[in-house]
């Protein structure tokens, strides 16, 4: 997909919706270097549980405070109802709506505060939906006066990966929601299953 064309006109005031502090490394510099005046917005109310939440706020102020970078902070926000109303009995979809939670939020704290555009560092991650963000972006933003500022963060993967690990950034083994975590370690149950049962057997 072709980065915004609008990049090359002149400066922007993006506010970049940030899931984590290792996926907001390369967009803010990326972007910054595009000549892009950069605040992150954090808005996660997807994050489960609040233990981890709390993880990773404290890994995106890390980040924010070696790129002396301005936060929106919606801790207020956050309240796992909020992301599982929005996905509940559509939870085979629920990456589209959890998406769609997250960017429109972003685009209504943009819309209050001036900013040109919205952005957001899930266009970082290989493990997300890419297509499916650019394309949610675009159609919440075409009717506004901020638009969406697409740029394939991907391109960066390895360089914010790397500088995440030598800052020692909490990263972070699943996603993000309720579902992400168990599909993540439904492995390691099935295994203890596994061997219990073999346990049992073998007596
Ligand atoms: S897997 Fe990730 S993007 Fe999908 S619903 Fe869960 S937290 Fe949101």
């Amino acid at each position: 997909m072709a980065p915004d064309a609008t990049l090359k006109e002149g400066p922007k005031r993006v506010l970049l919706h940030v899931c984590c502090g290792p996926c907001a490394i390369y967009p803010v510099e990326q972007s910054r270097d595009q000549g892009c005046e950069v605040t992150g917005l954090w808005f996660n109310p997807n994050i489960h549980p609040l233990s981890e939440y709390l993880r990773r706020r404290e890994g995106l102020l890390e980040v924010a405070a070696k790129f002396d970078l301005n936060l929106i902070m919606l801790d207020r926000e956050y309240d796992p109802q909020v992301y599982l109303r929005e996905v509940s009995h559509r939870e085979a979809n629920r990456c589209f709506h959890c998406y769609s939670l997250r960017l429109a939020r972003t685009l209504s704290v943009a819309k209050r505060g001036n900013f040109t555009h919205i952005s957001s560092t899930l266009l970082y991650s290989k493990f997300q939906k890419h297509d499916m963000i650019a394309g949610l972006g675009r159609d919440l933003c075409a009717k506004s006066p901020v638009s969406f500022l697409y740029q394939d963060f991907r391109e960066g993967w390895s360089q914010g990966i790397k500088k995440s690990k030598d800052w020692g950034i909490y990263r972070q083994q699943y996603c993000g929601c309720i579902y992400s975590e168990y599909e993540r370690f439904s492995k390691e149950l099935a295994e203890a299953v596994s061997e219990n049962e073999a346990e049992k057997g073998s007596v």
